[in-house]
């Protein structure tokens, strides 16, 4: 049995992941246990929600569709037009961009924590695409991108602060911007960027911010990524 420090509720099944916020549970203790199961008896299963996902998932793939043909047609005609600016490719991206965000509205009505996460992947994403898209200056890996790093780490401090009492379910996101900062430096080792000032300092924050949390957070951080990603 578990429980979610989040929402307050009692979960009979032993789910690591609350189904409502996405919060990692604690383990109820054996007696505590006993004593609800004294109370309430046996549990009845967590309604399905499969079907509104099934619909959900459905038109995803159906928005998927109409962008893809459309994105065709728009590339057949910049190329049949001869134009050499290759405008098709900005619409493409901005479609990609809508459909992502639709995934993310879709998929994701879970955790501010992913939703935080999801939203600056998705931006970082699209800055490297629109850099690509006007010739690759490599403008997004030396400054827009580390610069939503660092946006992001102080946008994790400050929920941190406000959400004492379940700063941990941060600690993932800080992980994955330590990760994404060393990739962005180890770019300028192999030469794909020439400057490297700022992903050395978003590469500094991230990294130290998220050792800190999880030399300082004891046993509440251990918990959290031993549920997030087993380890
Ligand atoms: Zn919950």
């Amino acid at each position: 049995m578990t429980r979610c420090p989040s929402c307050q509720i009692t979960l009979y099944h032993n789910e690591e992941v609350c189904p409502l916020c996405r919060c990692v549970t604690e383990e109820v203790d054996k007696r505590e246990e006993t004593r609800l199961r004294n109370l309430f008896g046996e549990s009845s299963f967590y309604p399905n929600v499969q079907k509104r996902q099934k619909i959900l998932r459905f038109i995803l793939k159906l928005v998927l569709f109409v962008f893809v043909v459309s994105e065709a047609i728009m590339v057949s005609i910049n190329y049949m037009t001869k134009v050499s600016y290759p405008w098709s490719l900005i619409t493409g991206l901005s479609l990609l961009y809508i459909y992502l965000f639709l995934v993310y509205w879709v998929t994701y009505d879970s955790g501010f924590a992913a939703k935080v996460g999801l939203q600056l992947m998705i931006t970082m994403v699209f800055l490297l695409m629109i850099d690509y898209s006007n010739g690759m200056h490599g403008w997004s890996l030396q400054w827009a991108i580390p610069g939503i790093i660092l946006l992001g780490d102080g946008l994790v401090f400050f929920l941190m602060i406000l959400n004492k009492s379940r700063w941990q379910s941060y600690l993932l996101l800080l992980l994955l911007m330590a990760i994404c900062s060393i990739a962005i430096l180890t770019l300028y080792f192999v030469g794909t960027i020439q400057i490297f000032i700022m992903p050395l300092i978003c590469s500094g924050v991230s990294c130290l911010s998220a050792f800190g949390a999880i030399l300082f957070g004891g046993k509440r951080a251990q918990h959290e990524l031993k549920r997030r990603i087993h380890i």
